[in-house]
């Protein structure tokens, strides 16, 4: 059961209409140092996603960038090239393990059980090296993250209007169309949600006179209504996933959201989500619903099934062209297709030798992922056990 509080403060996210066959999402990636490394989020290490990336693994002895969150207990896994070395976990850009933790060999590899002292997430750069905190000359591989949190498995949401908009392309209103986003986050990932409000930008305390009423909101980034996060007043609401509706993207996105796990020292739970697509009509609420949940299972550490050539370019990992998880589908020919073009970019120097396809013909065939939630156009309505299980496992790591 879903309820809806109406707050006085409403908030308007204006929601980005979906375009056809258009990407439901813009991932914005962040560069910033990280306590004496440098890190972007292309080499970030998400928890509990199980996928394994050698861009991770071969930078390990240097470090690696990962947000931890106050309470967190975590388990670093890798295998190394050699029993005779004893590599020692280093947790740079915060106190812990100063002098190295130690790990246990068991039948996977190596095991890191390390839990660091903080007052809010913190991104530090993780690095295995020696017992004197050297740079080791072997080789790890199939390093990842395990990680449970303290905070609950069930969520509250808080969709923020933020536009000129009252009603969806198929007439419904907003409070029904937030009842629906958070039964659809609920069915999709099961996992409960306990309470969807529904706030008005223009009504916020702080920043309420940047958001006139009525006011066709586009916007080019999540950056643009940041502001929204400000509090407003009510804990309830404050600890709750804001969801901002806005009239649309200028980049002709459907969302956007940034995973939680890559961010700096934000909290930055905030997707927004378009009401009208490209064409400037406004869009059927399913559609609106299915892309939220979409953002949301970003936010948590969700990737696509099969990832685009964008997040290719912008990881430039080439060890992985879909999701990692033995149970979600991905597609094939989309992943041929990449691989082509990445060739012929020249950026294809490691990890993967293609020769190349007719993709052309392959890519008219229908993508068995399509009906996913993680699909990059959002489209899809299911979800695989592994999705549900790294989406309940990492709302445990994030604040709310
Ligand atoms: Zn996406």
């Amino acid at each position: 059961m879903i309820d809806i509080f109406i707050s006085k403060l409403m908030f308007f996210f204006i929601g980005m209409g979906i375009f056809l066959g258009l990407s439901a999402c813009s991932d914005s990636g962040v560069d910033a140092p990280v306590g004496d490394v440098s890190v972007s989020t292309r080499y970030f290490i998400v928890p509990n996603v199980n996928r394994t990336r050698d861009s991770i693994d071969v930078r390990i002895n240097k470090g690696i960038g990962a947000r931890l969150s106050p309470g967190g207990r975590y388990s670093l896994f890798a295998k190394v090239d050699s029993l005779d070395v004893e590599p020692f976990l280093f947790v740079d850009g915060i106190t812990c393990c100063e002098d190295g933790c130690l790990g246990i060999r068991e039948e996977y590899g190596l095991r890191f059980d390390f839990s660091c002292e903080m007052l809010r997430p913190t991104r530090v750069a993780l690095s295995l090296k020696n017992r004197n905190g050297d740079v080791l000359n072997n080789s790890f591989y199939h390093v990842r993250l395990d990680g449970v949190g303290v905070y609950s498995s069930e969520l509250s949401l808080n969709v923020i209007v933020a536009g000129a908009f009252d009603s969806t392309a198929d007439g419904e209103s907003i409070d029904i169309l937030a009842r629906n986003i958070g039964t659809s986050i609920q069915d999709l990932f099961e996992v409960r949600v306990d309470t969807v409000y529904v706030s008005y930008a223009n009504e916020h305390p702080i920043v309420g006179h940047l958001y006139p009423k009525n006011n066709p909101l586009f916007i080019q980034s999540l950056s643009d209504v940041d502001d929204l996060r400000n509090l407003w007043g009510n804990l309830k609401r404050d600890n709750a996933f804001d969801i901002v509706l806005v009239d649309g993207f200028r980049d002709n996105s459907g969302g956007q959201s940034i995973s939680f796990f890559y961010q700096t020292d934000l909290d930055m739970d905030v997707i927004a989500v378009g009401f009208h697509d490209m064409n400037g009509a406004l869009v059927k609420s399913q559609q609106i619903q299915h892309i939220a949940a979409h953002e949301f299972g970003h936010v948590v550490g969700l990737v696509h099934t099969t990832l685009t050539l964008d997040e290719l370019q912008d990881w430039a990992d080439f060890s992985l062209f879909d999701d990692g998880l033995d149970d979600s589908p991905s597609c094939q020919d989309k992943i041929d297709k990449n691989k082509l073009v990445l060739k012929e970019q020249g950026l294809m120097k490691r990890s993967y030798d293609f020769d190349g396809t007719d993709f052309y013909q392959l890519i008219l065939d229908p993508c068995p992922d399509y009906s996913n939630i993680m699909y990059y156009t959002g489209s899809g309505r299911e979800s695989s056990p592994m999705q549900r299980a790294i989406v309940k496992k990492n709302l445990t790591l994030i604040p709310h």
